[in-house]
């Protein structure tokens, strides 16, 4: 038993691991963290909390933060420990000379969906008002880039549709490509409760994840689709939806522009896309398929939730527009209990998204080559902005081995570890002349910097998060930063070092910035967070006090666009030398690269990443339970131990990616989705051999 003691304060803060949310009442006695207590006023979470949020916080305090910025000539050399003065002229020299070399547009940055929507919005106005580029880019690209460009095309915006609190009004729930039970587990439990309810469940997955099958829930229908086939499923239940006449036309008329929509109507109505046509390609049984589409159609308030096993394929950007169609053809759009809603992974992929991080979106989703957007920061700003959209991920790092691209600032983000192709990641960052990397710990992608900057935790900052449901939560500091400055205070020095001279005190006046500068978050100030706790946006003068449904009269585009939706199979195929196709996910207890979750308790739940794979396959391989395997693919190859199970069906495998030991990702291909560059993690070709071990 250990004894805690009555803490002597309190601070409510927000959960810094997914997309919930989750309010927190951080307990100290002195200066010393002892607990986090979930906060019942917290509107994401109402007082409940998973294992992650509520013990996975010691990792900022733990052995491996480094606190001192640290730098050298080439990566070869050892690191020195200096002063901030030196590291950031140090830094801000090198960078200024690559411009003066290669030009301005030779550098960016790479913003993190982990930080504050301050320190976000500083990043992409450091590459935007100090480097004068648009070479800025998050780490939301490799999740829900697709998400951004689906939505924005179909309804008008990059957002879900609903709060959370609309599934207590849903009749039937369409889950494709998430995990909620591991990946978003506070949400999930509310929804599990409306299943009990007696609610019903469709699930578009691979793999037969736990809310297929738990406690006191049963889907009515899992489609087992295989991995890469999702526009295939999607468009079929479009079919059935409107060859059967099950569509809503009198919304559809209403709301959606209606020559698209016949032009769509007549595209999904071909037999090609039939539930019988598509069977051999999807593996889903056109029965369980015809039967799903019409549940969906006529079961009520239909609710569409979704996550990465949509966005991160060649097609995801199409998937994500084919789940809008199946949305708007049903009418449901628009009002509680119903809506399309992407789960969002990481703490701030929404915030990080709405702030403005993607190379050819300023702040609020507007592009860049609009002259009179670009009018309103160069106001603000005081600068000339760049009309030309900058690079992405991807393209900075083909860049830099080109030797275009030379000097990269990276906020909280490991891409050697979490982007797909490793070599090539290690390839492009090896090219550079100058990576800086700012983060809490000498994370992988530090191999290759020649300047760190120590970062700060969740609990040692202000600001705030906007999760999956648009929701702006405020995040406090519970104790003074262990390195000195706030994240958003680094990047207000590295600036001033190359130049600018930025005066921010506090957060909240970056806050009143963003507000000034975008109309849906005009409303937005720390002082009204303080008063109503937290707000969805848009929130300004039309929506004073936040938005929790959205496009309730109308789309934020007017008419809802119905867009065509061709199946193309991805480039990455299976045959003889790599038959089986490779799946990935996340286990509840660990998150992401595991950063932060390995350096805490949390490690016990799940020391190590394993390969799932069907008893049918393993034995072909002889590979027994436990045994050790190597995973090669036509990128390269790990090894990982195996379990069998037919959670996945005979032809798939799948892992987890949060240890570094396993580097999942030197096997994921770099193939892409087509419109965003969105790694196609969820479909690589594989084989499996018995090995002796690492
Ligand atoms: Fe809530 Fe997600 Fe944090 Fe768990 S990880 S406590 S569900 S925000």
């Amino acid at each position: 038993v250990i004894e805690l003691g009555t803490p002597e304060r309190s601070v409510i803060t927000t959960c810094a691991y997914c997309g919930v949310g989750c309010s927190f009442k951080a307990e100290l006695n002195g200066d010393q963290l002892v607990r986090m207590v979930p906060y019942k006023h917290g509107k994401a979470n109402r007082g409940h909390s998973c294992v992650k949020g509520r013990f996975a916080y010691g990792y900022a305090n733990h052995k491996d933060r480094i606190l001192k910025p640290m730098i050298r000539e080439n990566i070869e050399d050892p690191w020195r420990e200096v002063e901030w003065d030196e590291a950031l002229k140090f830094a801000a020299d090198r960078m200024k000379g690559l411009q003066d070399k290669h030009g301005r547009r030779s550098i960016g940055v790479i913003t993190s969906s982990r930080c504050t929507n301050e320190e976000t919005y500083l990043v992409q106005k450091l590459a935007r008002g100090v480097f004068l580029n648009n070479n800025t880019d998050t780490c939301a690209r490799v999740c829900h880039s697709p998400t951004g460009y689906g939505l924005g095309k179909t309804f008008g915006t990059s957002a879900g549709t609903q709060d959370f609190d609309s599934v207590e009004k849903t009749d039937v729930v369409v889950i494709i490509g998430a995990n909620p039970t591991d990946g978003h587990p506070v949400f999930a439990s509310r929804l599990k409760k409306r299943l009990r309810q007696g609610a019903k469940l469709i699930v578009v997955d691979p793999r037969r994840t736990d809310i297929v099958r738990s406690a006191h829930v049963e889907a009515a229908h899992h489609l087992p689709l295989r991995p890469g086939t999702n526009v295939a499923v999607v468009t079929a239940m479009a079919h059935v939806i409107v060859t059967e006449g099950l569509m809503d036309e009198g919304y559809i008329r209403e709301r959606c522009d209606w020559d698209e929509f016949q032009h769509y109507a007549e595209f999904v109505s071909q037999d090609r896309h039939s539930p019988e046509a598509v069977e051999a390609l999807t593996q889903v049984p056109a029965k369980d398929l015809r039967e799903a589409a019409r549940l969906y159609a006529t079961g009520g308030n239909g609710a569409i939730y979704y996550g990465l096993g949509v966005t991160e394929h060649s097609q995801g950007s199409t998937t994500v527009m084919g789940i809008a169609n199946l949305a708007m053809l049903t009418g449901n759009v628009g009002r509680e209990g119903v809506g399309v809603n992407p789960l969002r992974g990481q703490n701030n992929v929404q915030g990080s998204c709405d702030m403005g991080s993607f190379p050819h979106e300023l702040p609020g989703y507007r592009h860049v080559k609009l002259p009179d957007v670009r009018a309103i920061f160069e106001k603000a700003w005081g600068v000339e902005i760049d009309p030309e959209p900058g690079l992405r991920i991807p393209n900075m790092l083909d860049a830099a081995v080109e030797g275009t691209f030379k000097g990269l600032y990276c906020q909280g983000e490991d891409i050697l570890q979490s982007d797909p192709d490793t070599h090539h990641v290690a390839a492009g960052l090896k090219a550079m002349e100058c990576v800086i990397v700012h983060d809490l710990f000498l994370n992988e992608t530090a191999n290759y910097a020649h300047v760190f900057l120590p970062g700060s935790s969740f609990l040692e900052k202000e600001g705030t998060f906007t999760n999956a449901e648009r929701r702006i939560n405020r995040v406090r500091k519970v104790m003074a930063p262990l390195n000195g400055y706030e994240d958003w205070e680094v990047t207000q020095l590295l600036a001033n070092a190359m130049g600018a001279s930025w005066h921010y005190t506090h957060a909240s006046q970056i806050m009143d910035e963003i507000a000034a500068t975008t109309p849906s978050f005009s409303g937005v100030s720390f002082d009204m967070l303080e008063e109503k706790g937290s707000v969805q946006w848009p929130c300004n003068e039309d929506a004073p006090d936040g938005t929790p449904t959205m496009h309730v009269d109308h789309f934020v585009s007017g008419k809802g666009h119905f867009i065509v939706t061709e199946y193309l199979a991805t480039d990455e195929r299976t045959g003889p030398r790599f038959p089986l196709l490779l799946t990935t996910g996340r286990i509840l207890s660990q998150y992401n690269v595991g950063a932060q979750t390995r350096r805490t308790e949390n490690v016990i739940w799940h020391p190590e990443d394993i390969l799932e794979i069907h008893p049918h396959d393993a034995e072909q391989r002889g590979v027994n339970e436990g045994d050790w395997v190597r995973l090669a693919s036509r990128s390269g190859e790990t090894t990982l131990r195996a379990t069998l199970t037919d959670r996945v069906a005979p032809g798939v495998v799948y892992t987890t990616f949060h240890h570094p030991a396993t580097q999942a990702n030197v096997v994921t291909t770099d193939f892409s989705d087509w419109a965003t560059n969105c790694p196609e993690y969820k479909v690589t070709a594989v084989q499996i051999s018995p090995s002796n071990g690492p």
